[in-house]
């Protein structure tokens, strides 16, 4: 039975435990996706909005002066009249560099593939030579421009991005490449504000997944560069205008990604976040959440196991005991007896039952009312269980009589103690508010002999007790 118990609190414990973990965890993660979501969703592509309108701005500016390069009437009279002056060139190349700031500026012609610069015919273009391949990328391209990240003709030690616009003429014939360099430094500098200022990785990459555009401060260790992209993935991005994507690295760390399509550079800017701040507060919550489930499971168990418990004992005592008195009731005496009997038997002792009744007890209730009557009742029993052992157990038979039973005892040591208890009794005072009430007790004993059943030897105790009426109560018989 008290197995049984504990299994019930142990399974209604585990089901709280179970059902308040299962709901911090679905919580949490319903809370992680919906943070990853408005990361993905809205915040980085929020930020990609607001860089590409800063790139147009900052970098579309070269392409706008090379574009009215190109188309410069000055460029094609100076061609079509046969590249004689190429100081006008070189003068011209230099106002444009000085107007705009920009570090160089160049025009290639096609008819003679002389690179003319502000400082004069750097060289010949060739096709044989890799370092002009941007040349002929662009001659080749359907394209009105290329943009590319090359070492300066003019001054090679210095990485540039080139902004190579094709020139054609009238009849839309190519001539050749026009254009201005920027400094790569200004550019990553410009990348790195945009970075601060987003509190994002930010960068751009080719239609090939090659990293074009960097801030210093970018992070070599995680991205894209150190193949820390699966092919699929890179695929993946290089497939849509925009996308958000988000991949693990470290095992630890994920990255966040953004990706749009950069039409005028043909290039893709990259939006990166490692790891969402956010999740670490719904982290915690998690801990705390579970911590709170083990501790409400916990104290469900005790609640339990304490509450069954007492409520185990009342019931007990409830079915057992007089509600009146607190001793034994009618219906528990037969397995009291039967307990008691075979233990007597196995013991080879002998064992006692009397049957006491109190005296004219209705005159009592007649005279006192009826809960005065409860209180003598009470009075009795207490008296009666200060004088016998705790072995000995007694039974409310039925109003005011009573069962005592005496294991080990035989009929004369049985009437000794009774007698002595109805001694006791009749001198008592009993109080009934002001007044004082003298009781007597009657008594009836007999002996359990061998094969008598438990009816038999009560028979004969209520017997003697009727006797004890008889002859003048106040006695035991
Ligand atoms: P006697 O036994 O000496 O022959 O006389 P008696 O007056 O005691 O007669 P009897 O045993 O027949 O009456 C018992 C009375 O006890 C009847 C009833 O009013 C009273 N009684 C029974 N149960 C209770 C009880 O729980 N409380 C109170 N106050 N009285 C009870
Ligand atoms: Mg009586
Ligand atoms: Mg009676």
């Amino acid at each position: 039975m008290n197995t049984r118990k504990r299994q019930y609190a142990l399974v209604i414990s585990l089901i709280v435990l179970v059902g308040s973990i299962t709901t911090s965890l679905i919580g949490y993660f319903v809370a992680k996706s919906s943070i990853e979501h408005r990361l993905q969703d809205e915040m980085l592509p929020l930020t990609s909005d607001n860089i590409y309108s800063e790139i147009q701005r900052d970098l579309l500016q070269p392409l706008l002066i090379s574009s009215v390069m190109a188309n410069d009437s000055f460029v094609l009279d100076w061609v079509n009249s046969g590249e004689i002056d190429s100081i006008k060139m070189q003068r011209y190349l230099k106002q444009i560099q000085d107007k705009y700031e920009t570090i160089t500026a160049f025009f290639v012609s096609d008819k003679t593939k002389r690179y003319y610069h502000s400082s004069g015919v750097l060289k010949n273009v060739s096709s044989d030579e890799e370092a002009d391949s941007w040349y002929f990328d662009t001659k080749k391209s359907d394209r009105d421009y290329l943009i590319n990240i090359d070492n300066d003709t003019a001054e090679p030690s210095r990485l540039s991005i080139f902004v190579n616009y094709k020139v054609l003429d009238k009849k839309g014939q190519f001539i050749g490449v026009i254009g201005i360099g920027l400094s790569l430094e200004i550019v990553e500098e410009l990348i790195e504000t945009y970075q601060q200022k987003f509190g994002r990785e930010v960068y751009l990459i080719d239609a090939t997944g090659k990293v074009m555009l960097k801030s210093s401060s970018y992070n070599d260790n995680a991205l894209i560069q150190n193949d820390v992209l699966s092919d699929k993935l890179m695929k993946d991005i290089l497939s849509v205008a925009t996308g958000s994507f988000s991949y693990s690295f470290d095992g630890a760390n994920t990255i966040y990604l953004n990706s749009r399509y950069v039409p005028e550079f043909s290039w893709y800017l990259m939006v990166e976040q490692i790891n969402d701040p956010a999740a670490d507060g719904i982290e915690s919550a998690l801990i705390f959440n579970l911590l709170i489930s083990m501790a409400i499971s916990g104290m469900t168990l005790l609640i339990l196991h304490f509450a069954s418990r007492g409520y185990q004992g009342k019931l007990e005592s409830m079915a057992t005991k007089d509600k009146l008195t607190g001793v034994y009731n009618r219906q528990i005496f037969d397995s009291l007896f039967n307990q008691a009997l075979s233990t007597t038997k196995r013991r080879q002792q002998s064992l006692t039952i009397s049957l006491i009744d109190i005296d004219f007890f209705k005159r009592i209730n007649d005279n006192y009312g009826h809960a005065h009557g409860d209180e003598i009742l009470k009075s009795v029993i207490e008296l009666m269980k200060a004088n016998l052992r705790q072995a000995d157990i007694i039974c409310r038979w039925g109003g005011e009589e009573f069962i005592i039973m005496m294991s080990d005892c035989d009929e004369n040591s049985a009437k000794r103690t009774l007698n002595m208890i109805r001694e006791l009794i009749a001198e008592k005072q009993f109080h009934l508010g002001n007044d004082k009430v003298k009781i007597t007790i009657s008594g009836g004993v007999a002996e359990h002999t061998h094969d008598e059943t438990m009816r038999q030897v009560i028979n004969r105790a209520d017997k003697n007790l009727y006797m004890a009426k008889n002859q003048g109560r106040n006695r035991v018989v």
